[in-house]
């Protein structure tokens, strides 16, 4: 039997091999589809039963015989898998936008929504058809035939576009090439980028007749240079080619100014389409932020508040750049590397040090201590089958013992995974004839792995990406909804859910958990106070410059997208000098052309969402400041945070959420106050 089509429990990892990929897909597909024809053409009254749970039924086969496959193709890579893997994604892409195009399904949806069936349902239920409705509304399902298919030539447009988009960035990024054949002009890089640099000169000329460095405007090249080079002119050739990419200053046929008036443009049209006043509007539809009003405000609120400290952060760097480094006028190019120095010399202490009292064998007990005083739970590790010697599984149960979720922990860096850390589903809760079926996650970083039979040792930042993809994978498993469409992350707001995990790092920053759980790795002792401190001050070091920064993106994406005309009187330029004017304290030089390189709103999925880091911040760390009011290890603010926060997943309004937990609405305090950025008496 092809294990891809066992649904009776975990996946079976041992077994599954390529050659079952394509058949098992297959076969779910031609399946779905033929239940789907069957469900909107039977003409009784859609009901729950009816409708919703084969239709849920048949998704999550789906879903749960591709999950492993992708899975493998993102941590055990190899020639053959990935050849089945993107021969069989565009299946699964042409599957999906076939159902979000599906006029009789959405009418069926609709029959449902409006008949008394409905008004019986639960809160969930009702949040799962409302769900739906609204994406296919936002898919363009309601449009007349004329409208729609304008709809779908906006489409495919905007997606050309933003991939021109990326394609001219990433050939202007590439057609830059600085060869340095002075190593006196590199004074002050530190020695592995001297040594990346001098190998990318060998690849690229031939080792022998052209001896030099070469630098390049990617950024494990381009940073260092800013960071660390006392050449002035090179830092300032350097950032005067990285701030002009793809722009007016390149080559023509790479400049995205064009496109971005188009992309502005058409966003606007696309959502004139579908009855919002702009693309502001049509993006918060599906967010927890109401209205690009309430964006804008927000950030004017915190770009207010975070202004002093800024002020203060540049004056002090100006002071210092004149004093130490003979400065006398501080330019853009001359800012990282100020910064650089400055923070030498107030927090020097050295990341191999802090990292020896992170040892995993402390580091993981602690983690799962904490959440195991927080929630009242039991972490043990368990067995299944897993793809790599290295990876754990483990059961968590409540005090009564019973099964509340499991997940395997895949942490270190291979060559057949792909970089970052993330947490993905193997399986969600919800309720089957059964009984409760339990939910399951993948968790997965890229640390060092051990060395010699020493345990491996995390730097403070992998301890808190740790945390932070628990968090996302406490959300998903803590969950108590019993319909899949809202349960664990399904459903939540695309702003709201990084809302879990944020949230987890702060407790990266307590002393009383760290204190508990690190060791250092040769004399045990735990982390001193004193470097604790210097820690926590060199993380608010520029907090003030940093957050107008990202203030600055986040309004002026929101601004674009909601109260501005593309091709207008004023250029999306001038738009951004407006913005600056308002909230920077470091204004660019005049050649520099920011927009034309924000990949982020123009190319990837962050279009009037850009606010969306700084929101998940302040929800965060406001919802962290609970704890910090009645103690960081109080059990009965943790039930409360399970209750109100993890164990209702998409179910309700994620602001509801929120206040049902603090109290009230967030408030800005809490983030000011652990970036340092709030006087406290
Ligand atoms: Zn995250």
């Amino acid at each position: 039997m092809n294990p891809l089509l066992d649904f009776s429990g975990l996946p079976r990892f041992a077994e599954i091999r390529p050659e079952h990929v394509s058949p098992a897909i297959d076969k779910l597909l031609s399946d779905n589809r033929a239940l789907i024809s069957r469900l909107v053409d039977d003409h009784s009254q859609p009901t729950w039963q009816n409708f919703i749970v084969p239709m849920e039924d048949a998704n999550e086969r789906l879903s749960r015989a591709w999950g492993p496959v992708g899975h493998l193709n993102a941590v055990m890579n190899s020639p053959e898998l990935r050849e089945v893997y993107n021969a069989t994604l565009p299946k699964i892409t042409q599957y999906y936008a076939e159902l979000g195009q599906n006029l009789k399904l959405y009418n069926k949806f609709k029959e449902l929504r409006n008949s008394t069936v409905y008004e019986g349902l639960g809160a969930a239920r009702k949040k799962i058809i409302e769900n739906e409705l609204r994406d296919f509304r936002l898919g363009g399902a309601e449009l007349p035939d004329a409208q729609k298919t304008r709809y779908l030539e906006i489409q495919e447009r905007l997606s050309e576009l933003s991939s021109r988009f990326s394609d001219n960035l990433l050939d202007s990024t590439n057609d830059f090439l600085l060869l340095i054949e002075n190593k006196d002009e590199l004074t002050g890089l530190p020695e592995d980028v001297l040594q990346a640099a001098k190998e990318a000169a060998n690849d690229k000329f031939g080792s022998s007749d052209k001896p030099g460095w070469l630098f390049t405007l990617k950024a494990p090249s381009y940073m260092p240079v800013m960071q660390y080079a006392s050449n002035r002119s090179l830092r300032e050739q350097m950032y005067r080619a990285y701030g002009t990419r793809a722009s007016e200053f390149g080559k023509q046929e790479w400049d995205n100014t064009p496109l971005m008036e188009e992309i502005i443009k058409l966003r606007g049209e696309e959502a004139a389409l579908l009855g919002f006043e702009n693309y502001g509007e049509l993006s918060l539809a599906s967010k927890m932020a109401n209205s690009p009003q309430q964006v804008v405000e927000f950030m004017r609120e915190l770009a207010q508040r975070a202004r002093p400290y800024a002020e203060k952060d540049l004056a002090e760097l100006r002071t210092f750049a004149k004093a130490e480094l003979g400065i006398a006028e501080l330019q853009s190019w001359d800012n990282s590397y100020a910064s650089e120095k400055l923070r030498e010399q107030r927090y020097a202490f050295s990341e191999q040090e802090v990292k020896q009292y992170f040892p995993e064998n402390a580091v993981l007990p602690g983690m799962f201590k904490l959440v195991e005083t927080l929630y009242g739970l039991q972490i043990k590790q368990a067995s299944a089958p897993v793809w790599h010697k290295d990876v754990r599984f483990f059961d968590i149960r409540n005090d009564r013992g019973q099964l509340v979720g499991q997940f395997y922990l895949d942490l270190y860096a291979r060559s057949s995974k792909r970089g970052g850390a993330w947490m993905d589903d193997v399986i969600t809760r919800r309720r089957l004839p059964s009984g409760i079926q339990t939910p399951v996650a993948y968790l997965n970083c890229n640390f060092s792995p051990p060395v010699g039979n020493k345990p491996a040792v995390f730097t403070h930042d992998e301890v808190i990406t740790l945390f932070h993809e628990f968090g996302h994978g406490l959300h998903h498993l803590l969950t108590e909804v019993e319909d899949m469409g809202v349960s664990g992350i399904n459903g939540v707001e695309w702003d709201a859910v990084e809302l879990p995990s944020q949230f987890m790092e702060n407790f990266c920053w307590e002393w009383d958990v760290l204190h508990g759980m690190t060791r250092h790795s040769d004399s045990g002792e735990p982390l001193p106070r004193a470097l604790f401190e210097k820690m926590v001050a060199a993380k608010n070091f520029q907090s003030g410059l940093q957050t107008l920064r990202q203030i600055e993106f986040s309004l002026f994406d929101m601004l674009m997208h909601s109260n501005f005309e593309a091709g207008g009187a004023k250029s999306i330029l001038q738009l951004l000098d407006d913005v600056r004017s308002e909230v920077a304290v470091l204004i660019p030089p005049a050649f520099h052309r920011f927009p034309n390189s924000f990949s982020h709103i123009f190319a990837g999925g962050y279009a009037a969402g850009y606010y969306s880091y700084k929101w998940a911040e302040v929800l965060s760390a406001d919802a962290y400041s609970m704890f910090e009011e009645n103690g960081v290890l109080n059990p009965d603010v943790g039930a409360r945070f399970r209750s109100e926060i993890l164990a209702v997943g998409g179910s309700r309004d994620a602001m509801q959420s929120f206040s049902s937990f603090r109290g009230r609405e967030p408030s800005l305090d809490a983030l000011l106050r652990h970036n340092g950025l709030l006087e406290t008496s």
